[in-house]
């Protein structure tokens, strides 16, 4: 039987392991897929636990907080980075081909898009948007946001200066993009997608102060379960605000996570089939 896993740390509450086994049901695959709590303090001991892995027999890993920035640089050197890993900075899906061959893999920015223009069928195409934060998410997403070819990505930080970084970083001829510490009042947002991990302590991003809510779509990356109408407190707020749409980011989730199912068996997943599938589990 084919053996995955996704790493991290913590991972106790991850839902890849029901995501993927839902995906190998609908289409008949046979597979495990582990979580496992790994402990690594620097890169090296992590691309010790990828030997381990790949030697134990298996032949993928999706790889979360915190290691991604790591993966990548372990990846790197084997020269197995795709396009979108290499724009990104970070590794979220490791393909094990052999035990020298590992290929490493982004599936974040277009498991975010699928999600804004499939499933809730929200334009991006010349609208203003706001992103909240300024860490992993944005960084993994920001490449197939500004492909999408927005007017304007404002990329609001508390700490301002990591906004700025990654606005310079990803300077490009197809929108505006700026990093600020503030939001820029003056401006209507279209999208405003919150990628600070406010929620996960049921916080407000204090940068959200002075944002107006109305005609405006508000995302949250962040999910609480399965159910897509579950609702962080940022949610809870722009629709008290007079939001124009909203949505977690389950479906985020679900979208990378197909992608990564994707490369690993070379067929795609029906992702409204598993929501509502796991949404009763
Ligand atoms: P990081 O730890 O790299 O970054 C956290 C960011 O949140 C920083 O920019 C930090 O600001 C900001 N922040 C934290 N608390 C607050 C607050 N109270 N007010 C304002 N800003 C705050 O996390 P990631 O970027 O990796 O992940 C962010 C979120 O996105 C997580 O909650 C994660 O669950 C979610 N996510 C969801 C995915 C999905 O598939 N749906 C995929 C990836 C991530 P500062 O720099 O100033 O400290």
């Amino acid at each position: 039987m084919k053996k995955y896993a996704v790493i991290g740390n913590p991972i106790q509450h991850s839902l890849s392991p029901l995501i993927h086994q839902n995906f190998a049901q609908q289409l008949d695959i046979e597979l495990s897929y582990d979580a496992l709590n790994i402990i690594c303090d620097n890169k090296e001991d992590l691309k010790e636990q990828l030997i381990q892995l790949c030697l134990q027999g298996y032949q993928g890993l999706s790889v979360t907080v915190p290691y991604k920035t790591w993966a990548f640089e372990i990846i790197q050197e084997k020269n197995g980075l795709s396009e979108r890993a290499y724009q990104t900075g970070a590794v979220n899906t490791v393909s094990f081909v052999s035990s020298e061959k590992w290929l490493g893999d982004n599936t974040d920015g277009v498991g975010l898009i699928r999600d804004l223009k499939k499933n809730l069928h929200w334009t991006l195409e010349n609208r203003n948007i706001l992103l909240l934060g300024a860490g992993g998410a944005v960084r993994g997403v920001l490449p197939s946001l500004i492909a999408e070819f927005p007017a304007s990505v404002d990329i609001v930080n508390r700490d301002g200066n990591k906004a700025k970084l990654l606005a310079t970083k990803f300077n490009s001829a197809k929108c505006l993009i700026r990093g600020l510490n503030y939001i820029d009042l003056k401006k209507q947002y279209d999208i405003v997608i919150n990628a600070t991990s406010a929620s996960l302590q049921q916080k407000l991003p204090s940068t959200i102060e002075g944002l107006t809510a109305k005609n405006t779509c508000f995302y949250d990356m962040v999910y609480i379960d399965f159910d897509k109408h579950s609702l962080t407190p940022f949610l809870k707020w722009a629709i008290s605000n007079g939001a124009q749409a909203s949505s977690n980011g389950i479906g985020m989730l679900l979208e990378q996570a197909a992608e990564a199912f994707f490369l690993w068996h070379q067929k795609m997943p029906d992702v409204s089939a598993a929501i509502a599938n796991l949404t009763k589990t």
